[in-house]
C-alpha cells in the first residue's frame, strides 16, 4: 500500500522503504501535499502524533500516514537534547545547524566526560500510524549506546557518526544499512509497524 511519511527527510524515507519493502513510502511533496507543522509536544510520542495528524488532515484522510519523531538522550546532558535534538545548538530565531555542526557541538559539550561509561546515551524513535480517525497506532523504541570521542563512519545521517551502538561497538554510520536497521531505534519501532501492517492486510 502507499504510505505517506510526515517528513521532508529523504534519509528517513529510505530507511522506512528498506524496512517496509511491500509498501511504497512517499514524502508529502511527492503527492503534491504541502506539509509543515509545529512540533510543540512535550514528548517524542506527542510530537510523532502531532506530525501524523497534521499530515493526515492535509491529505483529507485519503491515504495512511506514518510519522517518526526521533532524538538523542544523553545521560551526562540530563537526557538532552531529547525532543530538541533537531534544534540542538540553534539560537532563537536562527537556522538549524548542519549535522556536522551539531555533532561537533555535541562532542565539545561532552569533552569533559573522558570515560565511555560517562558518555551513555540512547536514541529514541516514536512512530505513529494513522489509517483513519478510529485506527491510530503508536510505537516507541530505543537503542542503547554512547557518544563516540570523534565522528566516524560514512553511512547514515544526522548523529549516526557520533552515536555508538553498545551491542555492536560501532557508530551507526560505520555499520551497514542492514545492521543499522536491525539494531537502531527506528528499526526496532518499524518492526512493530511491519507486523501490524501484515496483520491489517489479512
Ligand atoms: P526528527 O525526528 O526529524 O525531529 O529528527 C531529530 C533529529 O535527530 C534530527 O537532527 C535528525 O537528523 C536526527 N536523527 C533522527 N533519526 C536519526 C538517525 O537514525 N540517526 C541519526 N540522527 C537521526
Amino acid at each position: 500500500m502507499d504510505i505517506l511519511l510526515a517528513s521532508g527527510n529523504a534519509h528517513k524515507r529510505s530507511e522506512f522503504q528498506r524496512m517496509l519493502p511491500e509498501h511504497r513510502i512517499l514524502l508529502p511533496q511527492e503527492k503534491g501535499v504541502a506539509f509543515s507543522c509545529e512540533e510543540d509536544g512535550a514528548t517524542f510520542i506527542e510530537n510523532s502524533m502531532i506530525k501524523a495528524m497534521a499530515l493526515y488532515k492535509a491529505t483529507d484522510g485519503g491515504i495512511p500516514v506514518i510519522a517518526d519523531d526521533s532524538g538523542l538522550c544523553v545521560g551526562a546532558l540530563d537526557g538532552g537534547p531529547g525532543i530538541h535534538t533537531a534544534r540542538y545548538g540553534m539560537v532563537p530565531g536562527g537556522a538549524e545547524l548542519s549535522s556536522e555542526e551539531r555533532n561537533a557541538l555535541l562532542l565539545k559539550n561532552m569533552a569533559s566526560y573522558t570515560n565511555e561509561k560517562e558518555r551513555k546515551a540512547h536514541f529514541v524513535c516514536a512512530l505513529t500510524l494513522i489509517i483513519s480517525p478510529w485506527r491510530q497506532f503508536v510505537f516507541q523504541e530505543e537503542v542503547d549506546g554512547h557518544i563516540a570521542f570523534s565522528p566516524y563512519g560514512k553511512g547514515g545521517f544526522g548523529y549516526d557518526p557520533v552515536f555508538v551502538i553498545d551491542s555492536l561497538g560501532q557508530s551507526m554510520a560505520a555499520v551497514s544499512d542492514d545492521m543499522k536497521d536491525r539494531y537502531s531505534h527506528r528499526g526496532r519501532a518499524c518492526r512493530h509497524l511491519a507486523a501490524l501492517l501484515k496483520e491489517i492486510k489479512r
